[in-house]
């Protein structure tokens, strides 16, 4: 079995190359799922609310500063319905997922999440940003489960260039995730792979992050650059050495899930739609049999997808389509997987 302890270990698999000694760490990662978390594969479904944000982040697509982009907020009438579908699919968990949108009041979710609460067995998981802690408690009294708040990077200078000020910078991301465990919320957080400025060091650090923040969900994908934002650009950069630099690749992303498996053996992982969109015929189950145990199948509604872009050619497992959903049931089972039941929180 191999052994993660510190920073040295973590930095050896990120640097590994040989294939060999990779099928060990793909076998270990694997091991430690089954062990801890089992063969079920939870289907979350993704709900995107809106695509307003108030923010700048320089790879997002839906950032503030993207004029190009036509905006949305999906009615309560609209985000029920997709909540039934959900309970039709018999997924366990609702993901309801946006931009930072002050326009998404308070007592307006609240309400969406107390009758969703009322009318179906589903688990609630928000993901709006860093909302105040005044509606975070409002939304956990309402019947939220769980919460989705990236932290992006554990380098805080890299964290802030590409952040423009906004409440307090990375202190306070790191503070939300404290407020919304004392909440009670079940909480995931997570980084992309491969922004441009991140170095190894950073990656290491960032996998130990999990491991210190003691995560009950783990989200990393690669980062895919978007045209329209200051990253994507070239606009804004942080030159690091060549060698230095993570790559944006398939397989950092797998090392990132594999070594996130490891350091937090009972977290929720999943999938994620990144990986799916650099590798479209399989990475999504290649990063199932290398740690991750969720997929969060697509439920916003058709018109809508497009405008969710927060980065290009995003991959969707499209579940309003009879045919998607059979093979994704399929694809799970080959893998010798069973597609889970119940809300499949994190396990203690
Ligand atoms: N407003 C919410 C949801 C953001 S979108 C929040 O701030 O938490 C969810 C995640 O998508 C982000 O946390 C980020 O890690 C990821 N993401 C954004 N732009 C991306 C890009 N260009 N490539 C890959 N992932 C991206």
């Amino acid at each position: 079995m191999i052994d993660v302890r510190d920073r040295a270990d973590i930095l050896r698999w990120l640097r590994e190359k040989d294939s060999a000694r990779l099928q060990k760490l793909w076998a270990a990662a694997d091991q430690v799922r089954r062990e801890n978390v089992g063969d079920e594969v939870h289907l979350r479904g993704l709900i995107e609310i809106s695509n307003y944000c108030c923010r700048q982040c320089g790879y997002c697509g839906i950032r503030a500063g993207n004029h190009g982009l036509e905006r949305y907020r999906m009615t309560a009438g609209e985000i029920l319905q997709c909540a039934r579908q959900a309970v039709r699919y018999k997924y366990g968990t609702v993901v309801m997922q946006a931009g930072e949108d002050y326009g998404i009041e308070t007592e307006w979710l609240a309400g969406i999440v107390r009758q969703i609460k009322r009318e179906t067995p589903l688990a609630v998981t928000l993901s709006l940003g860093e909302r105040p802690d005044k509606d975070l408690e409002t939304w956990k009294q309402a019947g939220a489960d769980r919460y989705l708040l990236r932290f992006e990077t554990s380098d805080q200078e890299l964290y802030e260039l590409i952040h423009p000020k906004f409440a307090g910078g990375f202190k306070n991301r790191l503070a939300v995730l404290d407020v919304l465990r004392n909440l009670g919320y079940e909480v995931g957080s997570g980084v992309m792979v491969g922004i441009p400025g991140q170095t190894y060091d950073t990656l290491a650090g960032d996998i130990e992050t999990f491991r210190a923040l003691d995560l009950d969900m783990i989200g990393v994908g690669p980062y895919i650059s978007h045209p329209a934002t200051p990253l994507g650009s070239g606009e804004w950069t942080r030159r690091v050495p060549p060698a230095g630099q993570v790559q944006n690749t398939e397989l950092m992303t797998y090392k990132t899930v594999a070594l996130a498996r490891l350091v937090c053996p009972q977290a929720n992982i999943p999938s994620t739609t990144a990986l799916a969109t650099i590798n479209k015929a399989n990475g999504r189950e290649l990063g199932l049999a290398r740690g991750a145990n969720v997929v969060m199948p697509n439920l916003t509604p058709v018109k809508y997808r497009a405008l969710y872009e927060i980065y290009p050619a995003k991959a969707c497992i499209d579940e309003t389509s009879g045919q998607c959903r059979t093979c994704l049931y399929a694809r799970i089972q080959s893998l010798g997987r069973t597609v889970g039941k119940g809300q499949g929180g994190r396990r203690r």
